[in-house]
């Protein structure tokens, strides 16, 4: 079979990489590859960043009123709902993730541009009622320039619309590098903006691998802002690397999230959220409740129940809708995890369940890895402070909410946290002293576009979706007018 080889976009068409090369999307579950990247290259980003750029500055998108801008992105909207079922199968083919995960996402994923083209033409200024006499004060928000967009594997086209939605509501322009292990459907995805009847160079997608495309991208004099979805290395030396430009930054990094379940628990309710935080996109996901803090009192009961149904999971092809637990997207990934499993039973960690790959015959050739529940771990194990990105679960016991708090809090990460009570009391106090950017109670794995989403500590630093987002993509001038008609003394400040 011939794989389609793709070319990237920049200024409005198709674009082949000034490499010449192209690489290998190999599809998680057969492990073969299925398609070819464009390999790009620092020369690549030049022309990418001068299109953004002149898009900006000359193009009819600097001229266009907010509520055309705004229409365009509906549109776009419009589109990528039509066209979901087609990318969802793309997104799956290229990083393993369940099909009808995909499914979900992309039929959501235009609500960002649906909500952020309504809020483009709501970017209003203030006028001050200024203290100094016969002066007139306002402020104007104003799009920030060529944003570089950086997104990770595990959820391509979503993470992506977290930053071009607001980007674009705002009237800045973007250069997106995808990951270079789920290309695709950004590059498919791609072709939508044209339909849509966005100006050439507005949205223009590089694709290639970290240091040869990122790198580049976060140098680049002409870019104004990186706004980078990623793990929290890669998030510290992306963020160095802009500092040295004084870029702004948006960075929605990793998470080793803590879901803490009281004796007072619905008990249902809670066993169903622990499995779904952590084996619901085989763990492969920023806000994975990789650690299950659990209440004394119930420890063992609760255990017991866990294990009953991660037993249950149905692991297999990804494209089949009745699989409940897929492979792991790249083969280091694969490996990472399985270092993990090594650890985890050195420290002294209780391996429950799972806690090796998995061999059942419906795993094919694919990256599998049995869901994995480890007991007995203790706050200060690797196993319980370092993101694993995999189904491995680690269970943690505590006391009291002084306990649960302490444990919770004493990682490096804070992207999120879910607390299962039915103490109002509890879950007051508790989604106040967790620091975490998101705090679920008697839930887990809620987002929308319409609330804010980032992460404390190095979990990230600014926020995407909801209002909170559009102010990352803006600038804020202040104007100031004379109407005094008066010569004031030039040698004192006015
Ligand atoms: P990664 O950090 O390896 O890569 C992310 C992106 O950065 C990729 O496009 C990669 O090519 C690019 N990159 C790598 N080196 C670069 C460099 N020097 N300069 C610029 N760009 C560079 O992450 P990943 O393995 O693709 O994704 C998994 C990680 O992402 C996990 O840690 C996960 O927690 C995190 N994540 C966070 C969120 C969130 O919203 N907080 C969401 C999803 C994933």
């Amino acid at each position: 079979m011939t794989m389609k080889k793709y070319e990237m976009l920049i200024g409005g068409a198709p674009a082949a990489p000034a490499s010449c090369e192209w690489f290998e999307s190999v599809n998680p579950f057969t492990a073969a590859p299925w398609a070819m990247v464009p390999r790009g290259s620092k020369a690549d980003v030049d022309r990418a960043v001068a299109a953004a750029r002149s898009a900006f500055y000359c193009g009819s998108w600097r001229s266009m009123t907010a509520s055309a801008r705004g229409a365009l992105l509906r549109r776009l909207a419009d589109l990528i709902a039509a066209d979901a079922a087609r990318l969802a199968e793309i997104e799956t083919r290229d990083n393993g993730k369940l099909l009808a995960e995909m499914r979900g996402q992309l039929n959501y994923i235009p609500q960002w541009f649906y909500y952020f083209g309504g809020l483009a033409d709501k970017i209003e200024g203030r006028v001050i009622p200024i203290d100094k006499p016969g002066v007139f004060n306002f402020t104007r928000e104003e799009p920030l320039g060529v944003i570089a967009a950086i997104t990770p594997w595990n959820s391509p086209l979503l993470l992506a619309a977290w930053k071009l939605a607001p980007a674009l509501a705002a009237g800045n322009t973007v250069v997106w590098k995808p990951s270079e292990f789920s290309s695709v459907s950004a590059l498919e995805f791609g072709e939508l903006f044209e339909k849509a009847g966005f100006p050439p160079g507005v949205v223009n997608i590089v694709t290639g691998f970290g240091n040869e495309v990122g790198e580049p991208l976060v140098t680049h004099p002409d870019v104004a802002k990186i706004a980078f979805t990623g793990g929290d290395r890669t998030g510290e030396y992306v963020y160095q690397q802009a500092a040295r430009g004084l870029k702004h930054v948006t960075l929605e990094l990793g998470g080793k999230s803590a879901n803490i379940v009281f004796d007072d628990a619905d008990l249902d309710a809670a066993v169903n959220g622990v499995i779904s935080g952590i084996f619901a996109a085989t763990g492969q996901t920023c806000i994975a409740g990789s650690r299950a803090l659990i209440h004394r009192p119930i420890h063992e009961k609760f255990v017991d129940r866990l294990l009953a149904l991660a037993r249950t999971a149905r692991m297999g092809n990804p494209l089949e809708l009745t699989t409940q637990v897929g492979p792991i997207t790249t083969r280091p990934q694969y490996e990472k995890v399985l270092d993990y499993l090594r650890i985890a039973k050195e420290e002294g960690a209780v391996c429950q369940l799972g806690g090796s790959p998995a061999t059942r015959p419906e795993c094919g050739s694919g990256w599998f890895i049995e869901p994995t529940i480890f007991t007995g771990v203790r706050p200060d194990m690797r196993i319980a402070n370092e993101e694993v990105f995999g189904p491995v679960l680690s269970v943690i016991p505590f006391a009291d909410e002084e306990e649960a708090i302490r444990i919770a809090n004493g990682t490096v990460y804070g992207l999120a946290a879910g607390v299962w009570t039915t103490s109002m009391r509890r879950a007051l106090v508790m989604s106040e002293r967790l620091e975490a950017g998101t705090v679920w109670v008697n839930t887990y794995r809620a987002v929308s576009y319409m609330s804010p989403f980032g992460g404390y500590k190095r979990s990230g630093i600014g926020r995407e979706s909801g209002m909170d987002a559009i102010s990352e993509y803006l600038q804020t001038k202040s104007v100031w007018i004379d109407i005094s008609g008066n010569t004031p003394n030039p040698f004192v400040m006015r």
